[in-house]
């Protein structure tokens, strides 16, 4: 049992926040698609004979690729691994996208959930994260998904923001659990290095995180999922109905994977690689047939490391397995 990740490194615009690897410049997107392809080509043996149990879109963007790109996407993959017909296939999406058009497209592919980076329902705290959708879109983005059948939908918040107020979070909560999703994904901002929200703090342009608020938010995070029956199933996630995202608990639970893309990480049991994280170094390698990776074999004491966070971040942890040298 296995997974599939594929690294979309484009975005329209950057958060402020963001520290993933993307490019606002989409002129290369048709070649780095190819390469993409080339790629799964290439490691098509990465996870030996494995059945895939999910395949992940991620980013990025990559809500930004139409019907005829996905697609191709898709044929690639089921044309070199063994797909299971009940393969979890989640394309992240920013509501900007998710017109009614756009999901009846992607519901003519493969996809079966959808992750929607909303992040906020206020335009205040939209504005200051530079999202590229406002608070109507984000509403009008999940009406459409849910209107069009699909049912395996998680959203994505972000609390503690300078502009996020208890109340606004509050609503913001309340918002989210009148949709009738089971999923939800929630953050607290943090200030990540060479971002512009960084950039700005280091400027004194706008305050720190307040951690108090923080934490406080966080309380009120707690409180809201008890009262609505939801699960805690790792640090950021939460769900109903045991709705986990299952590519997500395959990482937890240390099952093999393959990253395909710029920046894309993968884990074959024994050794950990990462991609290049530049969209024309990856190409030039593709192209010419040299490395685009970094690789480290995972020793013993690693993967006692890996095991404590891991079972730290979840609330499920026996199905790991203790490295033998340390087991009582
Ligand atoms: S859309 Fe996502 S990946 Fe792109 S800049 Fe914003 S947070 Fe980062």
């Amino acid at each position: 049992m296995a997974g599939i990740y594929i690294h979309i490194p484009f975005c329209k615009q950057a958060c402020s926040y963001c520290d993933f690897h993307f490019s606002t410049k989409l002129t290369n997107k048709q070649k780095v698609l190819g390469a993409i392809e080339k790629e799964l080509e290439l490691r098509a043996n990465y996870i030996g004979e494995e059945l895939v149990e999910t395949v992940y879109l991620g980013g990025g963007t990559p809500s930004l690729l139409n019907q005829a790109e996905l697609q191709s996407l898709f044929d690639k993959i089921h044309a070199r691994f063994d797909v299971s017909e009940k393969a979890e296939i989640t394309l992240e999406a920013n509501p900007d996208d998710l017109t009614l058009e756009k999901l009846q497209e992607l519901k003519k592919t493969p996809i079966n959930r959808l992750s929607i980076g909303v992040q906020s329902f206020f335009e205040e705290d939209l504005r200051f994260m530079n999202r590229a959708h406002n608070s109507s879109e984000a509403l009008q983005s999940i009406d459409n998904a849910q209107k069009l059948g699909f049912e395996n939908i998680s959203i994505d918040l972000i609390f503690g923001s300078q502009t996020t107020t208890n109340e606004m979070w509050q609503k913001n909560l309340d918002t989210f659990f009148a949709l009738g999703i089971n999923h939800l994904s929630a953050y607290s901002l943090t200030i990540e290095e060479k971002t512009a929200l960084a950039h700005q703090v280091a400027k004194g342009k706008i305050s720190t995180i307040d951690d108090e608020k923080n934490y406080a938010q966080y309380l009120m995070l707690q409180e809201a999922i008890e009262q609505h029956g939801f699960e805690q199933y790792e640090l950021s996630n939460y769900c109903k109905n045991k709705s986990y995202s299952k590519h997500n608990t395959s990482y937890w639970q240390s099952k093999k994977y393959l990253g395909v893309g710029p920046s894309a990480h993968s884990f074959d049991g024994v050794s950990r690689q990462w991609n290049v994280r530049n969209n024309s170094l990856y190409l030039k390698a593709i192209e010419n047939g040299t490395s685009y990776f970094e690789k480290e074999e995972l020793s013993e004491i690693d993967r006692y490391h890996e095991y404590l966070i891991t079972s730290l971040r979840t609330v499920s942890y026996t199905h790991l397995t203790l490295p033998t040298i340390y087991s009582v």
